[in-house]
């Protein structure tokens, strides 16, 4: 390996950019000439590269979002535009690419190591929904950002007596929504891998809180779930209690990563450097059981993860 490019694809994640940093100067550290891809692969496909030193990532390990930005591209899920891909990285020297992303780049990273181009995925998204990994870059910031959220939209709950639906992010899965159903003492948690849709059961919780002299009734519901303003119109119906709906959105993606993001991106930035000198391809790092490891992406791809079981039983007793 000569030349590592990296690239940042999908949705954004706060952390994204502490791991570009560590890309580039564990590289640079280990002999190698490092390019930045812009706007993941459809900056690939665009030729979108540039040259990365030392001090192209001065002043970002503390920024939100990423600097090589990030896009979606429909062309490189086809065969020819693949082969656009590695046609380009080949031309511009780059035998190895760094990935940072979620399941679907990981697919892309695969394609591309299919095509002689060695590629190392690493596990960026908010939504915590890569089955291999413990751990993913942005979701400590993001559910952090949502917890602080949160606890302002109670205090005035409380005041007002309100019910309120909060809907946090995470696409198809719910764990933005239990983290921050634990964190923030919510009565009720709405998450797509376990909800009933039964509205009824959500109205009767709602009744037996107040009785027990509850002041507020925190919903935590999943973007995966959504509906949250027409939920919150129908609970106040059948309750007579004043029910709002705040759909957090994009705040949750923003912002200064936390300490633990900035560590762990750091750390899996490295990792996939050192993987790519060993000659190493088609492998994506991961946090397991407390350990920094890595997979093929194949294996990677085929695990399945499912919401901590004791975790969602404990929320019911939690907020009694
Ligand atoms: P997030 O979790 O934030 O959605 P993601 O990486 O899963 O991240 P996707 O939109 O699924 O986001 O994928 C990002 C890009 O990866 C796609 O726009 C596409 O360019 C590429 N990609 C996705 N699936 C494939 C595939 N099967 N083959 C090749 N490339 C793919």
């Amino acid at each position: 390996i000569k030349t590592v490019g990296v690239l940042t694809s999908g949705g954004d994640a706060p952390g994204m950019n502490a791991a570009i940093r560590a890309v580039v100067r564990e590289a640079l550290a280990k002999g190698l000439s490092v390019k930045g891809i812009k706007r993941g692969y459809a900056g690939l496909l665009q030729e979108e590269i540039v040259d990365m030193d030392a001090r192209s990532v001065s002043d970002i390990i503390e920024r939100g979002g990423t600097i090589l930005q990030t896009a979606r591209c429909k062309e490189f899920t086809t065969s020819e535009g693949q082969k656009k891909g590695a046609d380009i990285c080949k031309k511009h020297g780059i035998d190895g690419v760094i990935v940072i992303g979620g399941d679907g780049s990981f697919q892309g990273a695969q394609k591309l190591a299919a095509l002689g181009i060695n590629t190392i995925g690493l596990p960026g998204t908010i939504d915590l929904d890569i089955a291999c990994t413990d751990y993913t870059i942005g979701f400590d910031t993001a559910v952090n950002t949502a917890m602080e959220a949160i606890d302002k939209v109670r205090d005035t709950s409380t005041s007002h007596e309100r019910c309120s639906i909060i809907e946090v992010m995470g696409r198809g899965a719910g764990y933005i929504a239990l983290w921050c159903g634990i964190a923030n003492g919510a009565e009720d948690i709405l998450l797509p891998e376990k909800y009933d849709y039964d509205e009824q059961k959500l109205i009767d919780n709602i009744i037996a809180c107040r009785k027990r002299g509850k002041q507020h009734h925190i919903i935590i519901n999943a973007e995966g779930i959504g509906h949250s303003t027409s939920m919150a119109r129908r609970i106040e119906e059948a309750t007579g209690i004043e029910t709002r709906a705040t759909i957090l959105g994009h705040m949750q993606r923003g912002g200064s990563p936390t300490c633990k993001d900035r560590v762990y991106a750091s750390t899996m930035g490295c990792y996939a450097v050192d993987l790519l000198c060993q000659g190493k391809s088609n492998r994506v790092v991961a946090y397991r059981n407390g350990e920094f490891v890595d997979y093929d992406i194949d294996e990677a791809l085929a695990m399945k993860k499912s919401i901590p079981e004791y975790q969602y039983e404990i929320c019911r007793n939690l907020s009694i």
